[in-house]
């Protein structure tokens, strides 16, 4: 899956170079033909690799074809593949679900796609949950720079523990999270949206655990490889929309990756993240990853301002 993932984030750059447009999904939210054809070249492996193994990924054929991008989309996967496909064989591997198999990949192609279309962070995800837990996970980001490498990939999980690897090739370096574990020092990220990060919240966090590190902004599951490699500590998900649930694809890589870096993941309550509900995690509201040294500081300010 890390050759995979490295395949998927080459094509997003070449999509880029071309200007990408932004398409409109049903819910409002953008994708783009990197999107779909990122997601292709994911499932198209798992399709041969892994073929019962069930996968749970956030795009479908169906708006592939109610934009009438499947040509361009095809095209962009034979770039990156080096060898003609279909517009079919394409769709195919697109909506490939497995064959109810225990395992089951969390594919998220292109994560944070506002962040892709301003020139921000972005991320190609790729998580595997295996009896309820992220065992191993894939972070492709392409514009992230960390231990000095420029666009990187991070992998790794419990037991595996993880690293970080040059995108553009290299060997991997072992990385873990920070031991900051005084809150003046504890740097915390939350999303550049303001509508998926609600910043009032974040800034009353921010004064009430007396976190001095200062708040950096950053699109996608990039988050998570940022607390992993220890430039960050906190990272928090608040749940000012009652309706949202956070959706499967845009965690579990991350979760197993900073679990091997030796940091932790609960909801905003404190409680284990139910990783067994399908694409929206229903059991859980909020999410809190920090370095695990200043995983309780954050839990009991949330608990007083709530
Ligand atoms: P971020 O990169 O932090 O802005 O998060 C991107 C993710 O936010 C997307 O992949 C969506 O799944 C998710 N998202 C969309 N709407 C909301 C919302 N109202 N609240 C929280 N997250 C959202
Ligand atoms: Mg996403």
């Amino acid at each position: 899956m890390r050759s995979a993932v490295r395949s998927a984030a080459r094509l997003c750059l070449a999509v880029e170079a071309d200007g990408p447009a932004g398409y409109s999904k049903d819910a409002g939210e953008p994708v783009t033909v990197a999107d779909f054809g990122a997601q292709a070249v994911l499932l198209g492996v798992l399709a041969t690799e892994y073929p019962r193994d069930t996968v749970i990924a956030e795009e479908d054929s169906r708006q592939v074809t109610r934009h009438g991008v499947e040509g361009e989309v095809a095209a962009a996967v034979s770039g990156v593949l080096g060898r003609g496909v279909s517009d079919d064989e394409v769709l195919a591997w697109i909506d490939h679900r497995g064959n109810g198999g225990l395992r089951t990949w969390a594919v998220d192609p292109l994560d944070g796609t506002r962040g892709y279309l301003r020139g921000d962070q972005f991320a190609v995800a790729v998580g595997l949950i295996v009896d309820g837990m992220a065992v191993a996970g894939v972070l492709g980001c392409p514009r992230l720079e960390l231990s000095g490498m420029q666009g990187v990939m991070v992998w790794g999980g419990p037991g595996m523990g993880t690293y970080v690897e040059a995108l553009a090739g290299g060997s991997p370096r072992r990385i873990a999270v920070s031991t900051v574990a005084d809150p003046g020092r504890a740097r915390i990220l939350g999303s550049v949206e303001p509508s998926h990060g609600d910043p009032e919240f974040l800034q009353g966090l921010i004064d009430g655990v007396g976190l001095g590190g200062g708040w950096v902004r950053i699109d996608s599951e990039a988050k998570y490889a940022a607390v992993a490699a220890g430039i960050a500590e906190v990272y928090v998900r608040p749940r000012n929309n009652p309706e949202w649930r956070e959706r499967l694809w845009d965690h579990a890589a991350g979760i197993a990756v900073l679990t091997g870096a030796g940091g932790r993941v609960t909801d905003l309550d404190g409680a284990p993240l139910d990783l067994t509900t399908g694409a929206m995690l229903t059991r859980n509201r909020g999410l809190l990853a920090t370095n695990g040294a200043m995983h309780q500081a954050v839990l009991s300010a949330v608990a007083e301002s709530t």
